[in-house]
């Protein structure tokens, strides 16, 4: 899916409203749908069509896609509330995001609804997953244990004993498509829509499945490796493709939706791929200049104080921040110098730093005297 131009596509601009969009898709969707356009090209441009609006369509998966060029390329999406354990709100869906309605506003236009042919896709699994601010930035594997809908092996996800305990579909004969005579304000027509009996397939299950009871499915657990990518920050969601539930029949599974909350760390905090903290100089250290040994995210680094230096300068260490994600590029660590005074200072230093007070004339103060002088 990566690289296509979605908004070409659905021939939009890149700022389009969302109301665009929806009508933009409706408009190409009647012209391309198969049931109403045969040529052959039709129902690839009307699978392409559906691609884009699905991504388009729904404001969080475009975000995603306008901000890394693809919605599943760097497999994240923003926070997203709502995140419970396991079987996620249970029970199964057609398509995702608002795509089911605006089909069946389509189809109402045409008088008819039932005729659309749905590929069931698995609901997704939504988790919550705790990480220390060191497995976010360096990244990690994580080995979970799910509770999941799984096809049934022994009948394929069919539901049919060794799944092939079938029989031809008596109301289609096995077509899997039945012509249903309409009488509307314009005369008699005769439509072909999808056999209700058998949902298309043309067959019928003579002998249920003993292992899953004819559902074609089963709840189990597993254990799964989850591979946390270096970067991945608090509150994004890692989405694994097709790891969530199978649906119910033919189809694909859902996603893994794994949503992250990184712990803070004791030091460092992180603005996107940026490290940052404050250092606290003694004040003498700022004063004089030196040489400083400050942490890294990993290892150690000689910072050079100048003399001289204001409390409140940033030192920007280039790529010495988090790892992009999915990129081989980092960001930078930015650590603030601050000046400590010394605390209980006695009455020899007080004595001592007075004198130093008096050498001083306001001029030597360049940013303080221009204030004097302006206010
Ligand atoms: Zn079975
Ligand atoms: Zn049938």
């Amino acid at each position: 899916m990566a690289g296509k131009d979605y908004y070409k596509i659905l021939g939009v601009e890149k700022n389009a409203s969302a109301d665009e969009i929806k009508s933009a898709y409706r408009r190409l969707a009647k012209k391309y749908h198969p049931d109403l356009n045969k040529a052959p090209e039709a129902a690839e441009k009307f699978k392409e069509i559906n691609e884009a609006y699905e991504v388009l369509g729904d404001d969080k998966k475009r975000a995603n896609y306008d901000q890394f060029g693809s919605a599943d390329g760097p497999q994240f999406q923003g926070g997203q509330g709502g995140f419970s354990d396991f079987f996620g709100g249970g029970g199964f869906s057609g398509f995702g995001g608002g795509f089911s309605d605006i089909f069946s506003d389509i189809f109402s236009a045409f008088g008819g609804g039932e005729t659309k042919t749905r590929r069931m896709r698995g609901e997704d699994i939504n988790l919550a997953m705790k990480l220390s601010f060191e497995e976010a930035i360096f990244g990690c594997e994580k080995n979970i244990t799910i509770n999941k809908v799984e096809a049934c092996e022994s009948c394929n996800g069919t539901g049919a004993k060794n799944g092939t305990a079938f029989s031809t579909c008596p109301d289609c004969n096995g077509a899997g498509r039945v012509r249903i005579q309409q009488n509307t304000m314009f005369g008699t027509s005769i439509r072909e829509t999808a056999c209700p009996r058998c949902g298309g397939l043309g067959k019928i299950i003579k002998e249920k499945c003993d292992s899953c009871n004819g559902k074609g499915f089963k709840k189990v657990q597993r254990q799964i490796i989850v591979k946390i990518p270096a970067g991945i920050d608090d509150g994004q969601t890692l989405r694994m493709r097709g790891e969530g539930n199978s649906p119910l029949g033919q189809g694909v599974s859902g996603d893994l939706n794994i949503k992250m909350t990184v712990l803070p760390h004791k030091l460092f905090k992180r603005d996107g791929f940026n490290l940052m903290y404050d250092l606290y100089l003694p004040f003498t250290t700022m004063l004089l200049g030196g040489k400083v040994e400050i942490p890294l995210s990993k290892g150690k680094f000689v910072l050079d104080i100048k003399e001289g230096t204001p409390s409140g300068t940033v030192m920007r260490l280039k790529g010495k921040g988090v790892k992009v994600l999915n990129k081989d590029q980092y960001g930078d660590l930015l650590v603030t110098l601050k000046s400590e005074p010394p605390k209980n200072l006695n009455k020899i230093q007080k004595e001592m730093l007075k004198n130093l007070a008096d050498s001083f004339t306001d001029s030597d103060f360049q940013k303080y005297s221009k204030f004097r002088k302006e206010n």
